[in-house]
C-alpha cells in the first residue's frame, strides 16, 4: 500500500501561543459567557489594530454583515448591491433583511467591485427610482478592492459602504486598513480566515453610536429593567469569551501571518514565472494585500485546465480549490439582477472557470511549497 504522503491545507489555524493563556484567564476567573473582559479587550486591541474608533464582537462575519445592513436601515424591499465574486455570507444577510440583492461584476486589474459595471448599476437604479440602501464592497483574497473609485461614485449617489473585509484583515489601501474604508466594516475569524477565533466576527465603524446600537441588537435587544423587556427585535450574535481570548492571542501573530502569506505569494510566482500558461492573482499597488490565498488562473488556451491541477493535487493529499462560484450564477440567487463589466459573459464567470486557490497555509515549510510547486510545474 502507498504510503499517504503528508497532507498540506488550504488555509488552517495557526495558532501562535499565546491564546491558551487567554482563555485560561477566562477559566480561572469564570467568564465562560457571552461577554466578558476578552471580548472587550479584543474590541479594543482589534479597533486598535485597525484604526477605528469602535468595534463590535460577534460570533460570525455574516452576523456582522447581517447588524451592519440593520444599522443602515435596510429593510424589506430596499436593494442592496454587492459584489458578484464572493462567498455567498457577503449577501445573505440582504436576504435575511428581506432586501433585493444586486449583483456586480469583477474587473481584471483587482479581481473586485468594477467600478465600470457599479456606475452602470447606479445609473440603472437612478432610472428606475430604486438606488440601494447599502452597497456591501468584499476585498477578494486578501486584497483591498480600488475603493476611491467605489466610493466616489457611491457618494454621487449618496450611497453608504459596508466593506466586507472578511478576508482581509491587515491588509490596506493607500495607507489605511481595509474595514474602516466605509461606514462600516466586517471581519470574519472563521476557521480559515488568516487569523481565527475558530468561529467569530467583528464589525468596526468609526460611528460609535451604531455599534453601541449593534451591541444592543446582538444581545437580544434587552432593555434597562428588572424584568425581561424589549422593545426591538433581538438577536443573539455576540461572541463568547472565551473565543475572544483566542482572538486576543491570535491578533498578536497577525503580521507574522501576513509576512507568511506573502511569501508563499512570492514562491508561486517565482516558481510559475516561465509557465506562460499561469498567471498569479494581480498584486495592486494602491496598497499591500495581507495575502490570505494565492489564486492562479490558467490561460483559456491551456491543455491543462484547472480541474487537472485540483485533481493532480488531490492525489497527492494536497488541498486546493476553484475561485468562488459568482453569486450571479447560483440557483438560488439565479433572479436578482447582475451588472456585467463585459457585454457578453463576465469577468468573475471567466475568474471562476480559471481560477485555482493554491494551498496557502502559514505552517507549510519550504519542503511542502517544492511539492506543490513540482506537481502543477509537471502538468505544464
Ligand atoms: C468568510 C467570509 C465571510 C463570512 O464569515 P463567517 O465568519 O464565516 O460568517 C463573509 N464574506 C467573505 C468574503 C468571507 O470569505
Amino acid at each position: 500500500m502507498k504510503r499517504m504522503s503528508k497532507k498540506i491545507f488550504l488555509a488552517s489555524p495557526h495558532m501562535g501561543g499565546e491564546e491558551l493563556s487567554f482563555v485560561h484567564e477566562a477559566f480561572e476567573t469564570n467568564w465562560v459567557a457571552p461577554l466578558g473582559p476578552n471580548v472587550d479587550n479584543f474590541e479594543q486591541e482589534l479597533a486598535n489594530y485597525v484604526g477605528a474608533k469602535s468595534a463590535a464582537a460577534l460570533s460570525s462575519g455574516t452576523g456582522a454583515i447581517h447588524l451592519a445592513l440593520k444599522a443602515l436601515n435596510v429593510g424589506e424591499g430596499d436593494v442592496v448591491f454587492c459584489s458578484s465574486l464572493t462567498f455567498s455570507a457577503s449577501c445573505n444577510p440582504i436576504i435575511y433583511q428581506n432586501a433585493i440583492p444586486v449583483f456586480i461584476d469583477s474587473d481584471y486589474e483587482t479581481w473586485n467591485m468594477c467600478p465600470v459595471a457599479l456606475e452602470k448599476a447606479l445609473e440603472d437604479a437612478k432610472v428606475n427610482g430604486n438606488i440601494p440602501k447599502a452597497v456591501i464592497v468584499v476585498h477578494l483574497y486578501g486584497q483591498s478592492a480600488d475603493f476611491d473609485k467605489i466610493q466616489k461614485l457611491c457618494n454621487q449617489y449618496g450611497v453608504p459602504i459596508i466593506e466586507d473585509a472578511a478576508e482581509s484583515l491587515g491588509a490596506t489601501y493607500k495607507g489605511k486598513q481595509t474595514g474602516t474604508l466605509g461606514e462600516f466594516g466586517i471581519y470574519s475569524f472563521n476557521g480559515n480566515k488568516i487569523i481565527t477565533t475558530s468561529g467569530g466576527g467583528m464589525l468596526v465603524s468609526d460611528n460609535e453610536e451604531s455599534i453601541q446600537k449593534v451591541k444592543f441588537w446582538a444581545t437580544q435587544s434587552r432593555d434597562q429593567a428588572r424584568h425581561y423587556e424589549h422593545t426591538e427585535l433581538g438577536f443573539n450574535y455576540r461572541m463568547s469569551n472565551i473565543l475572544a481570548g483566542i482572538g486576543r492571542g491570535q491578533l498578536k501573530v497577525l503580521n507574522q501571518r501576513i509576512q507568511k502569506k506573502k511569501r508563499i505569494y512570492e514562491n508561486y510566482q517565482e516558481a510559475f514565472r516561465d509557465i506562460e500558461e499561469i498567471e498569479m492573482m494581480p498584486i495592486c499597488n494602491y496598497g499591500e494585500s495581507n495575502y490570505w490565498l494565492s489564486v492562479m488562473t490558467v490561460s483559456p488556451h491551456s491543455n491543462v485546465k484547472p480541474l487537472d491541477i485540483m485533481l493532480a493535487l488531490e492525489k497527492e493529499n494536497i488541498e486546493s480549490r476553484p475561485v468562488w462560484k459568482p453569486m450571479h450564477l447560483q440557483p438560488v440567487y439565479k433572479e436578482y439582477k447582475f451588472f456585467s463589466s463585459l457585454e457578453e459573459g463576465s469577468i468573475s464567470e471567466d475568474l471562476f472557470e480559471r481560477g485555482v486557490c493554491l494551498p496557502s497555509d502559514t505552517k507549510m515549510i519550504e519542503e511542502d511549497m517544492n511539492r506543490i510547486n513540482n506537481i502543477v510545474k509537471g502538468l505544464f
